[in-house]
């Protein structure tokens, strides 16, 4: 509110309801009496840890949701938003998780990119919510488009985003490359192949990397590359098909 000082707030505009998103929304519109909006309620299945999943696996900040957050106003893909001397048009893109939204701001050539396009690291896609193909067919889609600017909720603007756009879809493509080459030799749990594939990593950083790994195998499993015994969970033993 100290930044906003005496502007008219008409809009808030939610990208989605992880917790560090959504929760000043309802407050800031009491105070502004702005109505808020948004893709919808915070998905169920982004809400429960499921009881077979390894708690070391799981990247506890992305696990938790804004329950409570229901927008004033729901939007989806294509719909405008137009105020004084904006137009903004919501753009519909799960992968991150279910109800992301980004916003296009017509008149500053500006793309707000939520957790879809992030400034500082690669993008979450926490299992079972979180879809890597949805969120590489959404990065895709962003090729198509001619926002020269990135303002994403996570680190700098990024300018010249398209090469930005394209490494980020070539970086997942590799890693898919390599687990498959990884489980290819042998079967492996999603711990032993992020020892293997991030040998050179942090280990405070394996457990966001476990539920990376593992968001790779449910794609995979999903079109049918690979199998999981028992069952499609973080600690069963996954080969290819
Ligand atoms: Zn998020």
């Amino acid at each position: 509110m100290d930044a906003v000082g005496n502007k008219n707030v008409s809009h808030i505009l939610v990208t989605h309801t992880h917790p560090d998103h959504s929760p000043a929304a309802t407050s800031l519109s009491e105070i502004t009496s702005a109505p808020t909006y948004g893709f919808g309620k915070h998905p169920l299945a982004a809400t429960k840890k499921s009881d077979d999943v390894d708690e070391t696996q799981q990247d506890d900040l992305e696990d938790r949701g804004d329950t409570d957050f229901v927008p004033d106003v729901e939007i989806g893909n294509g719909d405008v938003i137009v105020g004084q001397g904006f137009t903004f048009e919501a753009l519909h893109t799960p992968g991150h998780i279910s109800n992301h939204l980004c916003f296009s701001l017509e008149e500053e050539s500006t793309l707000f990119t939520g957790d879809h396009v992030m400034g500082w690291s690669t993008t979450v896609i926490p299992a079972p919510d979180g879809n890597l193909s949805h969120y590489l067919s959404n990065l895709r889609r962003l090729l198509e488009r001619s926002e020269m600017i990135y303002r994403p909720t996570h680190g700098p603007a990024i300018e010249n985003p398209l090469p930005f756009v394209n490494s980020l879809i070539e970086h997942r493509e590799e890693r898919t490359t390599q687990i498959i080459a990884a489980i290819n030799r042998e079967p492996k749990t999603v711990k032993e192949l992020v020892n293997d594939i991030y040998s050179d990593v942090d280990e405070s950083l394996h457990k966001a990397a476990g539920s990376s790994v593992y968001a790779h195998l449910l794609d995979l499993a999903r079109i049918g590359v690979v199998s999981a015994d028992p069952d499609f969970d973080i600690n069963a033993e996954w080969r290819v098909k």
